[in-house]
This record gives C-alpha cells, structure tokens and sequence, in this order.
C-alpha cells in the first residue's frame, strides 16, 4: 500500500477534517478532473457555492469518482443575492440538482451580507433541513454576533463557520467562540492563497520535516481542531496537500508558528461583515 492510501483526514463531528476547495476552478472539464482525482486519492469532503459557477461540475466529479455518495460529505453555500427566504429554498433545491445528489452534507449561508435576514434566511434553511435535503445547517463568515442571533433563530445547531484561517490569520477569539459553543471551524484559504510559502518560520518548519510550506500550514490548522479545505487544481498539489495528514507538527513547530507576527486578510470584500 502506498503512504497515500494509508491516509486518513480524522473526522470533526462526521466531518473530515481536510476537504478540497474550488473556488476559482470553474472551467467545467478541469473541475470535474479535480474534483474525481481527489477523491480517488481519498479526500472525502468537497466544498462549493453557487457563486463558484461550477456545481455541474462538481457533480459530474463526484459522479465520475468510484466513491460511495455516503462515503463523502459535500458542502455547498448560498450567496448573499439569494438569502430571501423564499429565495434560499428555490436556489438551495436548484443546488442539490445541479449537484446531483439527493441531499447536501452541509449547506451553509456564504455571507451575512446582502438579501441576509437571519429569521427569514435561516428558517428557509430549517425548512430545507427539516424535507432532508439537508442533512446540517452551516454559515460562513460570520462574526460572534451573528452566530449569536443565528444560534437563537435556529432549532438545530448551527454545525460549521467558515472562515478564512491560517497562520497569518490565526482567528483565536472566534476559535474560542466556536470552541464554547461546539460549533466546527472551516478554514478557507488555508494556504493564505499561497501567502504561507514565503514565511520563513513556515519555511524552517517545512525543512525540518521535509515537507511542503502547504503541508506545514494544513497541519499547524490541524493541530488547532481546525477543518481546512485547500484549491487544488492539477494532481501535483492535490496530492501534496493529501499528504500533509502524514505531517505531524511537534509542540516547539506550533509555537514557531504561533509565534508569526504577519497579520494578513486575503479575502476581504466591501460587504464583509468586519468592513
Ligand atoms: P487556498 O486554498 O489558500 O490557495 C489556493 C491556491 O494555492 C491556488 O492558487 C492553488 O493553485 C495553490 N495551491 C494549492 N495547493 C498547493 C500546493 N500544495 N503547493 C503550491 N500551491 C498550491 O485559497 P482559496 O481557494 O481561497 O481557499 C480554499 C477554498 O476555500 C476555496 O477554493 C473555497 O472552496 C473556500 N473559500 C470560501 C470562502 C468563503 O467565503 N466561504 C472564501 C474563499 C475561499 P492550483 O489551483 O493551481 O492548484
């Protein structure tokens, strides 16, 4: 058996806890043979939206894969133009088709920005869970507030907050928060869009294990409970970051790496909820 096949992502709450990204990889063959590579080498978890524009693709990935549909956890988001409740059941039933599947793993709402209402987007939501189209509620990028208000509206957990998180942008006090409330954190651009590959602590790190500046950041994540899912596009770097559940970082790594004063957002809209 190769390293490969040996390789597990744990699980955070059924969840495994290294997915692939796909923002950004909308051209539909190139996407399908990312999405059908990884899950060959083993990933389990995918992550989408319907602002990507390649749901399709996706699907035809995860169709063309030899992986059992209970076997993987798909996740997809609703956009911001789409958070009227009425609106949320329409696009969300028209997500679960143009992916193919007879339910989402996760669906989650994308930004509290836009047509966002939490009672109005959030019991649409509850109502699609509550058919089984949807087997857990998520949100992305929301701040403690608005997990407050989320969590109020909601009669079942909020399951995940996705939000940017890597060693530039370590997000400690929402840890915290999702920590105390028993809510999973995703990490998007986990690799800080390639930013990590230049930081010279990620480098010493890397060295020391002879791994990847990505592996190093993918594990850092790992230790923190935190769920990553990296964009991978050709099998070369599907592969590394696979791979970086090989990669075991010791207590003196974390702390070089805690350590990292470079402060850095990559994703960071004018209708971002910080901004
Ligand atoms: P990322 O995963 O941090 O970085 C992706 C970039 O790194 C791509 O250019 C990719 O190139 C490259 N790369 C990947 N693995 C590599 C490796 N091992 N070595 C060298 N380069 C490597 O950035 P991201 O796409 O922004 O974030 C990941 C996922 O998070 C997205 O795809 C999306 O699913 C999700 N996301 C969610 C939100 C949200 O608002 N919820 C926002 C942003 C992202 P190639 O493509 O050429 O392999």
């Amino acid at each position: 058996m190769s390293q490969n096949e040996e390789l597990r992502a744990p699980l955070a709450s059924g969840m495994p806890m290294l997915g692939l990204g796909t923002w950004q990889n909308k051209e539909p063959a190139q996407c399908t043979e990312s999405v059908q590579t990884a899950l060959e080498m083993g990933y389990r978890h995918v992550d989408t939206a319907q602002a990507y524009g390649n749901e399709e693709a996706v699907g035809r990935g995860i169709a063309n894969a030899d992986v059992d549909r209970e076997d993987l956890f798909l996740a997809t988001k609703v956009w911001k133009d789409n958070l009227a409740h009425d609106d949320v059941l329409e696009t969300g039933r028209a997500s679960v088709e143009r992916l193919d599947v007879d339910a989402l793993d996760l669906l989650y709402v994308h930004w509290p920005s836009g047509e966002y209402d939490a009672t109005g987007t959030l019991t649409a939501l509850q109502e699609l869970h509550d058919e089984g189209l949807v087997e857990r509620i998520g949100v992305s990028n929301f701040e403690p507030r608005h997990l407050d208000e989320a969590q109020e509206v909601l009669d079942v957990p909020v399951f995940a907050n996705q939000v940017e998180c890597h060693p530039l942008l370590p997000q400690q006090k929402l840890r915290e928060y999702t920590d105390e409330h028993d809510i999973e954190l995703v990490g998007y651009s986990p690799l800080a869009r390639g930013e990590v590959f230049g930081v010279p602590e990620i480098q010493d790190v890397a060295d020391k294990h002879d791994a990847s500046e990505a592996q190093v950041s993918l594990a850092w994540l790992r230790e923190k409970g935190v769920t990553a899912i990296p964009k991978a596009t050709g099998e070369e770097h599907i592969r590394d970051n696979w791979e970086s559940l090989g990669v075991e970082l010791d207590d003196e790594d974390v702390e070089k790496i805690d350590g990292i004063s470079r402060r850095e957002r990559q994703v960071d809209p004018s209708f971002g909820p910080w901004n």
